[in-house]
């Protein structure tokens, strides 16, 4: 199965995305994760890439569609994937369907949370991520067991740069201006479904999870 994660910034997709992949055992791509990683080694693109990101504003498209094409026509996938943060506006969406159709697959479904701005804005201001493993946590959701350290690994828990309220204002508002008019092209592709963002991260597993079973993706 083939599966798109679309919603704003906050709307929990990398949460979601992580306990989906790991049960129905499909890849988690997400180009958010790829792109902090490019940074972490001082990648070239992870050069260019943080810019945009320190700024809340889209990495170029060729960066993100090169790295994404790479993965998707993969030989690993054999059970499928579960992009997430990707595609974030409707030429990137145009590429991935070339990227699929030159490898003879398709996408299945795009999940998309409907998000309210005010869990967005409670979910992002309250992130905090390990610098060494990348966990997440929550500091009022999903507390770490003791403070500032990673339940996992004991790496240092840290706010993410761009989770900073002026980033996180300008993330939305990119969201709104280039990502939103995405929930269009797939609802008339008709492969768009639709469940709460606002769910905490337990009900909105059991959502999806139901739907995928319905729509006969498990
Ligand atoms: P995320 O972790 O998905 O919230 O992504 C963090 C940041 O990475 C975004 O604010 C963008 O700067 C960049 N990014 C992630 N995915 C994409 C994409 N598909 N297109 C452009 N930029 C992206």
């Amino acid at each position: 199965m083939n599966i798109v994660l679309l919603g704003p910034p906050g709307a929990g997709k990398g949460t979601l995305a992580k306990t989906l992949t790991k049960e129905f055992k499909i890849a988690h791509i997400s180009t958010g994760d790829m792109l902090r990683e490019a940074v972490k080694k001082g990648a070239d693109i992870g050069k260019t890439a943080k810019k945009y990101m320190d700024r809340g504003e889209l990495v170029p498209d060729d960066i993100v569609v090169s790295i994404v094409a790479a993965r998707v026509s993969g030989e690993d996938l054999k059970n499928g994937f579960l992009l997430d943060g990707f595609p974030r506006n409707e030429k990137q969406a145009d590429r991935l369907d070339n990227s699929l159709n030159e490898t003879g697959k398709k996408l299945d479904l795009v999940l998309y949370l409907k998000t309210s701005q005010a869990t967005s804005i409670k979910r992002l201001s309250g992130r905090i991520v390990c610098v060494k493993c990348d966990a997440n946590f929550h500091l009022t959701n999903m507390p770490p067991r003791r403070k500032g350290v990673c339940d996992y690994c004991a790496g240092k828990l840290i706010q993410r740069d761009d989770d900073r309220e002026a980033t996180v204002k300008r993330r939305l508002t990119v969201y709104e201006s280039q990502t939103r008019s995405l929930i269009d092209y797939y609802k008339q592709k008709g492969i768009l479904r639709e469940v709460s963002g606002d769910l905490d991260i337990e009900q909105l597993f059991k959502s999806a999870k139901m739907l995928f079973e319905r729509e006969g993706l498990s």
